[in-house]
């Protein structure tokens, strides 16, 4: 190429002109010519947005009340000249500051991987065969087969269009959709009126076409103007954002009532300022959540990516929370409850029944009647099945060294390998004919139909789609001989389900010959027109996996419906072999429609099977269910789901055969399409909120123990059981450690049996605030004991404070363990062994504390002595015995609540 690409007017060339200017033919570009312009052009990807300077990110972590109180404490111990103070305060600071940087970090990398996952594909010709690529390998010159529901990814100049409409809101503002065609737009028309382009980031509405690349990357409208499509995503949720806020205020209330200690303290119990001032700050230090809203980001982030390695990808972060809280799914039936492997094994002509044979996508294999092959040649109809579904047809199949594979839809994939079967001319068997005109396949009207030529100018109409829509539009059918006979329709509706009773997906296919001038096709070119050639009736096989998934979310109190556009007897084959609940009854779309919105929640709620449905039904099917107060998650593929996936709860898009405008409704894209992935999904939304809540009820109690201990010693006017240094010190090493833990735990056992949490649940329960209440008392009553019986032995207080700290310590390790099993117990062994992230906390937080109990240098530092061995065992003893009052606390609550589970299950 001498000139770059985008200096050019597109738009006003011709097609020819374009495609010279680019130098390419229609065929596309070779594998070889993609590479070098590749090289030369670079990937086609906007280039990344500003983010802020590492050192600007690391100072935000400093930017919150917590450290200016620090901060300030800092100033007024060393205006006291309390250097060790200052010191330990000033590495509270930044240990917080580096903690937070470092894990923020991990989150933000982990988030950019998991966007990657949904990098956009393309589907180009390169040596005139259609092939999938990665939409960054695109360079100008490829020409790009588009479809309504793709996100264009390159500007393209379009060389062939059939009702294209492509909404340009994101480069014109205009929301309403506009016509795109091939013919040259005027040489000074404005980016909204340029018809014969489309642009990269706008999204086709409706349609089929195709389009030669002329800029990539940041050559295209949208990479001039870019910046604005840089949406950044911070790590939240709704429940996190909630506690947030909730730490704000409490912070607050913390800092009022430090205050008021401060002043209580000097001036009725007229203790020393310093010292008063410095258990002031411990306190505040103590009681104030500061790591919470980072421990909280990281439990998030961390279940991002657990989900993302079970095939389920979090496009928007809420939807974690809402997936633990489902309690219904609607599927799909093709390709997620299925393995959308399909394969034609039925022909239903008018007199003859044929089954086929062969493997997977190969088109070889044996057509056969009544157990003996046959030959093409005497059954003239097989000839026009074989027409039908090879011309009427976008898919191409490529045969890999491991077997035939489809580019395009498994089940044209199945009709393409059926016309190879047939005429024995392997996968292209219709060369020589040339397609004029196309009405594509739309999940509302339920076919597809197409006009081609042949070389001798002769014209055909092929028709195929569901036997409803197809037969409506028949008057004749095709006799044995290949000859027309009039339609007996009653004949067909009772093949139809035949076959769709044995679990087939039907299809039929009709044809029309017209004159050959004839070169555009519509509605009025079918109905009423048409011969009928017959039906072709697929397998599809159940996906094992499914099926136990589906079992899985029956025993998690959740129930699954599949939605599809099938034939209702084909449904309910299928769900009766997944094991849906209800099998026996089926809703249709038309049903759906006859009802009223009351009459729709009540059948909505009852029924499994939903058959013949169109993307508008799904949506009204959400908005049922949630009227009856569940939570719903809801899949879909194309371009018409986007509205139902958008209402529902949980929308879920297919990552494999979805469309981009489906996936970016979406708020969970599935890389594997399967419903077991589903079911995985709302596994780890469980196990996230869980494991938020673990955090949450872990936090909470022992920072309200640590300062109920100082503000009882202060009002009490006693000496602090433990020094404010040391409390200091206590939360510096266990918010980073034990706290950090509960963000990795695994599902508990049984999580997957217990019935959804109510999507209304307040985090704070009543027995939240019992758990806070009890466990900080008990803190209280074992640092308190501790510290008495040491005095009372006659030690001096220095060691009774080292006592009374690890005391704090064993029992904040104790009370970790139970946390990590609020809904089971403790007990068993595996929660003893517990995780290796567990144990190596655990190890950190007991080999620091013998640091600083037993190394001269930091017993000076944090005026410590050196425990002896007795009184050593007998604070684990404390340990052990709050352990067994909090474990023994939880299952008298077990007790009386497990028959209200199981009668919840059951209904
Ligand atoms: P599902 O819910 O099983 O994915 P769809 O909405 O994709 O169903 O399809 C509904 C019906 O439309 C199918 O049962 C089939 O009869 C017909 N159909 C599906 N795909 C095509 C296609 N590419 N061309 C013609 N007809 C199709
Ligand atoms: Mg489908």
């Amino acid at each position: 190429m001498t000139k770059p690409a985008r200096s050019r007017d597109f738009h006003a060339l011709s097609t020819d002109d374009a495609l010279l200017a680019l130098d390419v033919t229609a065929q596309g570009l070779s594998a070889a010519e993609a590479d070098r312009r590749l090289q030369v052009h670079g990937a086609n990807r906007l280039p990344d947005p500003p983010r802020p300077s590492a050192v600007l990110r690391f100072l935000a972590h400093f930017n919150n009340v917590l450290i200016y109180v620090l901060l300030g404490a800092a100033v007024v111990t060393a205006a006291l000249q309390h250097w060790i103070d200052t010191g330990v305060i000033l590495m509270v600071v930044v240990v917080n500051g580096v903690i937070g940087f470092v894990q923020e970090g991990r989150a933000e990398q982990a988030m950019t991987a998991i966007r990657g996952m949904l990098a956009p594909r393309a589907a180009v010709l390169r040596n005139g065969r259609r092939v999938s690529v990665d939409a960054a390998d695109l360079v100008p010159g490829d020409i790009v087969l588009i479809e309504a529901g793709d996100r264009v990814s390159a500007d393209l100049r379009v060389i062939e269009a059939r009702s294209l409409k492509v909404e340009e809101a994101i480069l014109t503002g205009e929301s309403v959709p506009v016509d795109k065609g091939a013919g040259p737009a005027a040489k000074n028309a404005s980016l909204g009126d340029r018809t014969s382009m489309l642009f990269s980031g706008t999204l086709v509405a409706t349609g089929t076409g195709r389009g030669v690349v002329v800029a990539t990357g940041a050559g295209t409208q949208i990479g001039k103007i870019s910046g604005m499509l840089s949406e950044v995503q911070t790590l939240t949720t709704p429940l996190v954002r909630q506690m947030d806020i909730f730490a704000r205020w409490l912070t607050l209330f913390i800092l009022m009532i430090a205050a008021i200690l401060l002043v209580y303290g000097y001036f009725v119990s007229h203790l020393p300022f310093s010292d008063l001032f410095m258990a002031v700050v411990s306190l505040s230090v103590a009681a104030i959540p500061e790591g919470l809203p980072a421990v909280l980001t990281i439990t998030l982030a961390v279940g991002v990516q657990a989900m993302a390695r079970r095939n389920a990808i979090v496009r928007r972060l809420p939807a974690i929370e809402t997936l633990g809280s489902v309690s219904v799914i609607c599927s799909d039936k093709t390709g997620t409850l299925t393995r959308n492997e399909m394969m034609a094994a039925t022909l239903a002509a008018s007199e003859h029944v044929y089954s086929i044979g062969g493997n997977g996508y190969s088109p070889e294999g044996a057509v056969r009647w009544r157990e003996a092959d046959v030959d093409p040649d005497e059954h003239l109809v097989l000839t026009e099945f074989a027409r039908a579904a090879g011309l009427c047809n976008d898919s191409v199949l490529h045969d890999h060294i491991d077997g035939w594979r489809v580019e395009g839809d498994p089940m044209e994939g199945a009709l393409m390998a059926l016309a190879g079967k047939i005429t024995g001319h392997g996968s292209e068997p219709f060369q020589s004919w040339c397609r004029t005109d196309e009405i594509p396949f739309d999940a509302a009207h339920r076919y597809m139909a197409v006009l081609h030529h042949d070389h001798d100018g002769k014209a055909r109409i092929h028709v195929k789609g569901a036997p409803e829509a197809v037969i409506a539009m028949c008057q004749k059918q095709c006799a044995p001989d290949g000859g027309r006979e009039p339609l007996d329709s009653g004949h067909w509706h009772r093949a139809v389900d035949e076959l769709a009773a044995e679990g087939q997906r039907v299809i039929a296919v009709a044809t029309r010959a017209v004159p050959g001038d004839h070169r555009t096709l519509e509605l009025a070119d079918l109905e009423g027109r048409l011969m009928l050639i017959g039906l072709i009736g697929l397998i599809d096989p159940p996906r094992a996996e499914a099926i136990e998934a589906v079992a899985e979310c029956h025993r998690a109190g959740i129930r699954v419906k599949m939605i599809t556009g099938d034939h209702a007897a084909t449904a309910r084959a299928i769900a009766e072999r997944i094991g849906l609940q209800n099998h026996d009854r089926v809703l249709t779309g038309a049903d759906i429609e006859a009802m009223d919105a009351t009459e729709l929640a009540e059948a909505a709620v009852s029924t499994d099977i939903f058959a013949r449905t169109s993307p508008a039904h799904k949506l009204r099917l959400v908005t049922a269910l949630q009227s009856r107060g569940l939570t719903v998650a809801m899949t879909g593929d194309g371009v018409n789901d986007a509205p139902a996936l958008k209402r529902a709860d949980a929308g879920i898009a297919m990552g494999q055969k979805g469309s981009e405008a489906a996936k970016e409704a979406a708020e969970l894209v599935l890389a594997d399409d399967n419903f077991a992935s589903i079911a995985a999904a709302v596994r780890e939304g469980r196990t996230v909120y869980d494991n938020i809540k673990k955090v949450i009820s872990w936090t909470l109690p022992t920072n309200a123990g640590e300062a109920l201990t100082i503000v009882v010693a202060l009002f009490a006017g006693m000496a602090l059981p433990i020094t404010a240094v040391q409390i200091l010190w206590v939360n510096l090493i266990t918010a980073v450690t034990l706290g950090l833990a509960l963000a990795f735990e695994l599902s508990e056992p049984g999580t997957m049996r217990r019935p959804p949490r109510p999507r209304q649940e307040p985090l704070l329960t009543g027995e939240l605030i019992w758990h806070i209440v009890l466990v900080s008392t008990l803190f209280l009553v074992a640092v308190f004991g501790i510290f008495a019986y040491a005095i009372d032995k006659g030690y001096p207080q220095v060691l009774a404070q080292t006592m009374a700290m690890n005391t704090l310590v064993v029992l904040e390790i104790f009370h970790l363990f139970f946390i990590r099993n609020i809904h089971g117990t403790s007990l068993t062994w595996a929660a003893v062994k517990g995780t290796k992230i567990v144990w190596a906390c655990v190890i950190a937080v007991a080999t620091a504390q013998f640091a600083i109990t037993y190394v001269p240098l930091l017993q000076a530092v944090f005026g410590t002595q050196a425990v002896p061995l007795l009184d050593g065992l007998l604070i684990v003893g404390v340990g052990a015995v709050f352990f067994a009052l909090i474990e023994t606390e939880k299952q008298m609550r077990f007790a009386l609540r497990r028959p209200v589970l199981e009668n919840r299950n059951r209904g």
